[in-house]
């Protein structure tokens, strides 16, 4: 997750006290002098660093279960900056003002923390050992979803670490330590008798040390007295380092006999919507409408948990099978229909492959369809056949029998405006980040390789359930040759004015820049819970009010920073606009940083709002 300090020039990362009392002396100590490290025992906490009287305080600030910064018994802050901020105007209870800040010298960068790379390796091996997910479904799955993983994994990591031996008795601890060699330092961390309680067994000059860990009302954990932290993996971590009361510090852990080596490494917890009868079940139609989420429940179905986050060919013995035209005897469609254009129909089926069955949304040409629609469709169905992105809805081939067809992958929730405004009440704003943020990382792919959407809209995203979004309708997608940066449309026609770029517009340039104004209106959709956007303006209209230099209005739920960049989205001249990359990392930024509220929301069906 991105630290929400990492920016601050006063921030030195992980350094420890007395070299931040060091920074401080060389800038002088001058009454107020401050800056700001990170804490290692809370997860993403600090401490802030302050000078008053030629004395050194040092105030821990922790980051709090609803994401707020506090320092214990102040007041709450949305982030470390603006809690500076606040201390800089009041004192209310330091020893001063924070009046100044000791920036760091030039040239040296905030320090990482131990658990930084940790964390983010723990969050890479359980994604791809709980999906298993490799190259870039793994890298996607990482960027979309680490927020959730590392909530999951920071409370229950420890269970599967090597280290780590479960319910034993102290004998057995014993003769587990005291089995083949006996170097100091030598570990192991046990469950007690007692629930929840748990012990440290030390060897040190070959005797056997036996520790109590202790967990506060809060829930924190500390051997005996000592340094507390949120999680036991954090603990021995930060004991493997330092010994902080213990006799020796842990260096070599004893591993679980009770624990195959192989699944050892960097074995992890379970994540628990991902049973094997659930694994089972989304291959059936079930596995796309999962239960209402949320209220009262840890866990929820997450985008890798479906059937339709990597592609059905992602098994070699079906890639055998893959080819653009389907048989029609592979194929089943249902009476339903699930929309409905010029073109024709949308019906849900079934495809069958080697292994297993598919839901599959049928696009049908309708009869008195000509050549024309015939080729539109065709060239949609080839342009979507060269993407595999799992933000990006599949096209699993066509299919010319009773009627020229579209076979593609099941979005079951339907199209994301229509989704958002009959749940306006029931979703959190922090939920529609999320499925814009996916939404950028499928433009992001498209940019990447090169096409040209030219149709992106909320009507345009479909959902396959309320945290999971894929980008569909590729009728009117462009491929660019290589070296071509836009594609240049020989006439206009049925255009969707309002999500158009104003080159677009004036000149018949589109690009992925022009791309970034439409997800910019969808942007706009979307936290306006499923408004028509310019709602009382025609098309030609819009384009003299962009002209004007007027945009939209913040929708009253979007949040400012997310409106920031619906006006980012929307700066005229192409060339200044934000790109896909750029736009994907902004609103990551901000997506993790509010995480954990989505987390609370869910989980007490509240919302939070930070002090
Ligand atoms: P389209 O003309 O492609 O926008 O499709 C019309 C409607 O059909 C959409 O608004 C959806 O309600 C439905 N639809 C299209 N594609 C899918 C899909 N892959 N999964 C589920 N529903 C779909």
């Amino acid at each position: 997750m991105p630290n929400p300090a990492a920016h601050l020039p006063f921030y030195y990362g992980s350094i420890s006290r007395s070299d931040a009392e060091e920074h401080l002396k060389l800038a002088g100590m001058q009454d107020g002098l401050f800056l700001l490290r990170q804490c290692l025992r809370n997860l993403g906490g600090y401490v802030l660093s302050v000078v008053h009287k030629l004395q050194f305080y040092h105030y821990p600030i922790e980051r709090q279960m609803n994401g707020t910064f506090a320092i214990a018994g102040g007041k709450a802050h949305c982030g470390p900056e603006e809690l500076c901020e606040f201390y800089s105007k009041d004192s209310d209870g330091l020893c001063c003002t924070l009046r100044k800040p000791c920036n760091r010298p030039d040239g040296l960068d905030p320090q990482p923390g131990i658990f930084d790379n940790i964390r983010d390796n723990m969050v890479r091996e359980y994604i791809r050992q709980t999906w298993k997910l490799e190259g870039e479904s793994l890298e996607l799955a990482i960027i979309s979803q680490a927020p959730q993983v590392e909530k999951l994994l920071a409370t229950t990591a420890h269970e599967k670490m090597p280290w780590y031996h479960g319910c034993i008795t102290r004998e057995q601890a014993e003769s587990r330590l005291y089995s083949g060699s006996q170097p100091d330092g030598k570990f192991l961390l046990r469950q007690r008798q007692e629930k929840s309680s748990y012990a440290l067994s030390l060897i040190y000059g070959k005797t056997v040390y036996h520790y109590r860990i202790r967990q506060d009302k809060a829930g924190k954990y500390s051997v005996e007295e000592g340094t507390k932290f949120d999680t036991l993996w954090q603990l021995v971590e930060y004991l493997k380092l330092k010994p902080d009361g213990l006799i020796y510090y842990l260096k070599e852990s004893t591993p679980n006999p009770d624990v195959p080596s192989a699944a050892m490494a960097p074995a992890l917890p379970a994540h628990p919507s991902v049973s094997a009868p659930q694994k089972f079940m989304s291959q059936n139609s079930d596995g796309y409408t999962p239960e209402p989420i949320g209220i009262g429940k840890k866990t929820r179905i997450l985008p890798m948990d479906t059937s339709c986050y990597e592609s059905p060919y992602s098994d070699p013995e079906e890639l055998k099978d893959r080819k653009l035209f389907l048989k029609r005897d592979h194929l089943i469609i249902d009476e339903v229909e699930l929309g409905a254009g010029n073109f024709g129909s949308v019906r849900k089926g079934v495809y069958r492959m080697r292994k297993k069955q598919i839901d599959v949304a049928v696009k049908m040409l309708k009869g008195g369809n000509g050549k024309a629609e015939r080729d539109d469709m065709m060239k949609e169905a080839q342009l979507m056949h060269q993407l595999d992105n799992p933000y990006i809805v599949r096209v699993i081939g066509v299919c010319d029998a009773e009627a020229l067809m579209l076979v593609m992958e099941m979005a079951s929730a339907g199209p994301l405006n229509k989704f958002l405004y009959t749940k306006r009440d029931e979703v959190p704003v922090n939920n529609v980040v999320e499925l814009m943020h996916q939404v950028a990382i499928g433009m992001k792919y498209l940019e990447e390789k090169n096409f040209v959407h030219r149709d992106l809209a909320a009507r345009n995203v479909l959902l396959v359930n309320q945290h999971y979004a894929k980008i569909s309708d590729f009728g009117l997608s462009k491929a660019l040759a290589a070296d071509d940066s836009y594609y240049l449309a020989k006439t206009t026609g049925k255009w969707p004015l309002k999500w158009y770029a104003p080159e677009c517009i004036l000149f018949r340039k589109f690009s992925s820049k022009s791309d970034v104004w439409s997800y910019g209106v969808t942007m706009w959709e979307a936290f306006s819970y499923g408004q028509k956007p310019y709602k009382k303006m025609k098309g030609p209209e819009v384009m003299a009010f962009i002209e004007g230099g007027k945009r939209m209005e913040c929708p009253p739920r979007c949040p400012p920073e997310m409106y920031k960049l619906m006006q980012l989205c929307w700066t005229f001249k192409w060339e200044d606009r934000p790109d896909f990359a750029a736009v994907e990392t902004l609103i990551r930024t901000y997506y993790y940083s509010i995480a954990v509220k989505v987390e609370e929301n869910l989980e007490d069906g509240v919302k939070i709002t930070p002090a």
